[in-house]
């Protein structure tokens, strides 16, 4: 009988040494709802080694059309999200050591909770949460897989630190709408293909193929179904200034 991962490894680009790669590497999804759970989910199934989990919520039931970690006993239990989801990734998966931090990003933890793992994944809502982790992540060095989404609309985004336009790069004036992101909606297929985009870029870069990665913005509407790719930024060719190490939102030293 095939092993678990046969299928995915006789996909070629990927193979046996993806996949051992794959077992190595740690990822931490910061935000877990409906973009960083699914992505959770698919890097658990995909047989990754480690999954820090970053999320200080607990799950509603306005959470559970579009976020599959949670079901609902989880709402009515009151447990965590990372707890919820620590459980239900483990008996998807009982090889993925899984590390629930029932924390939000902040100035004085971003560096720690990001610390010794090899990708990101931007789960956030907050456009100052996501400035803060573009800025953490481009300090240690680690790559960035940024996705957004409301409505039926999101955004896709890889950051290599030293290697290309980082987040704060293509939107240096990033805020949160007047009415914050909810008031618009978010249908649950927007959000689970996002998250699937941005798993697929996160898995390319774990499993050693980074030749492949996204370069540019991709814009993705689904109503109606319109995919766009922005090459780049514009007047940012010599990079913001969190790309030459200047960094308004981390604790200086
Ligand atoms: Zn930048």
């Amino acid at each position: 009988m095939d092993g678990r991962y046969a299928r995915q490894e006789r996909f070629g680009p990927w193979g046996q040494a993806g996949q051992e790669r794959l077992r190595r590497a740690k990822a931490v999804v910061v935000g877990i709802g409906g973009l960083g759970g699914t992505a959770a989910m698919l890097l658990a199934r995909a047989g990754l080694g480690g999954l820090r989990l970053v999320d200080p919520d607990y799950p509603a039931w306005d959470n559970l059309h579009r976020q599959v970690l949670f079901n609902e006993q989880d709402v009515l239990s009151e447990r965590s999200k990372v707890e919820a989801a620590t459980t239900y990734l483990r008996s998807l998966n009982r090889a993925v050591a899984v590390e629930p931090r029932q924390e939000a990003l902040q100035p004085d933890n971003a560096l720690e909770l990001l610390a010794g793992c090899d990708v990101v994944l931007d789960g956030l809502d907050s456009a100052a949460a996501r400035q803060l982790l573009n800025e953490a992540c481009l300090k240690l060095g680690i790559p960035l897989v940024h996705a957004g989404v409301t409505q039926a609309q999101g955004q896709l985004l890889v950051v290599l630190p030293g290697q290309g336009p980082c987040l704060r790069c293509w939107f240096p004036r990033l805020s949160d709408p007047p009415q914050g992101w909810s008031a618009g909606g978010v249908i649950g297929p927007a959000a689970t293909c996002l998250a699937s985009l941005q798993a697929t870029e996160a898995l390319k870069l774990l499993v050693g193929a980074q030749e492949q990665v996204l370069r540019g913005l991709l814009a993705v509407e689904l109503w109606p179904l319109r995919f766009r790719l922005l090459d780049s930024p514009g007047n940012q060719a010599g990079g913001c200034p969190a790309c030459r190490g200047e960094y308004d939102l981390l604790p200086v030293g």
